[in-house]
């Protein structure tokens, strides 16, 4: 892997201000549909992809509380990572979701969304952590990989198939259904394992203190234990922790 580092520049964020339920489009006799003739791995480019998630991350800016410009939370996100140097060629662009629940997540055009919720529970450095950890997924090809697995079961795929397009002509609640899917995306363990270590050297090439890493994780097994459910995404907090622990 050719080794590109960038650097991330503060882009200013969009006030969505829409607050109705979360993916009031998910199409799920669709997607079952969708589902049962479609066992092959999508085969999608890297633009494709890209345009995809994108599509998707719009949808899904639309249908949750993005913090505007002006709130604190986008301040505090804005001045954390100001300068953060993260290895790799996809540029992450981070907002905040006025969501009390603790999560994030990333998304193949490097869209990374925190919520308002996890920072509440979180210092800077567990926060830098996090970021890290999700421009992880993207940069190592993971969101690449959740994006080809999500799509291939997606009733956007069988829209795609229909239109003969990727994304553009899709449906809201088609792109709706595969952003549920990405924001719920379930990484392998050896996936986060390999986030976590490149949030760790990612935190010690900026100089961040590394052991935010342990105890941001160590914060979310006591939330939600080991199995967390909440945060399903990335699983076993603790055993990750440990892990961590002993890489440093
Ligand atoms: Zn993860």
């Amino acid at each position: 892997m050719t080794k590109k580092t960038g650097t991330i520049m503060i882009a200013a964020c969009v006030s969505i201000a829409l607050c109705h339920p979360v993916f009031a489009g998910f199409d799920l006799g669709g997607m079952i549909k969708a589902g049962t003739d479609l066992t092959k791995a999508a085969t999608l480019t890297e633009g494709e992809v890209k345009l995809l998630a994108s599509e998707a991350s719009k949808v899904s800016d639309s249908e949750n509380k993005v913090a505007p410009t002006s709130s604190p939370y986008t301040k505090r996100i804005d001045k954390l990572t100001k300068g953060m140097k993260y290895e790799g060629s996809t540029k992450p662009t981070i907002k905040v979701y006025m969501v009390s629940e603790v999560n994030a997540f990333a998304m193949a055009d490097g869209t990374v969304r925190v919520y308002s919720g996890l920072m509440d529970k979180m210092t800077d450095d567990e926060v830098r952590y996090v970021i890290g950890h999700e421009i992880g997924h993207v940069n190592l090809g993971h969101s690449k990989k959740a994006l080809q697995t999500a799509y291939t079961t997606s009733a956007a795929r069988k829209a795609g198939a229909a239109t003969g397009g990727v994304a553009g002509k899709l449906s809201d609640s088609a792109l709706g259904d595969l952003a549920e899917k990405l924001v719920h995306a379930q990484y392998s363990q050896a996936h986060e394992n390999e986030a976590d270590m490149y949030a760790l050297n990612l935190m010690k090439t900026n100089k961040y203190d590394p052991k935010a890493a342990v105890s941001a994780l160590r914060k979310l097994e006591k939330m939600y234990g080991n199995e967390s459910s909440v945060f399903s995404s990335h699983p076993a907090p603790g055993n990750r922790a440990a892990a961590l622990e002993k890489a440093m």
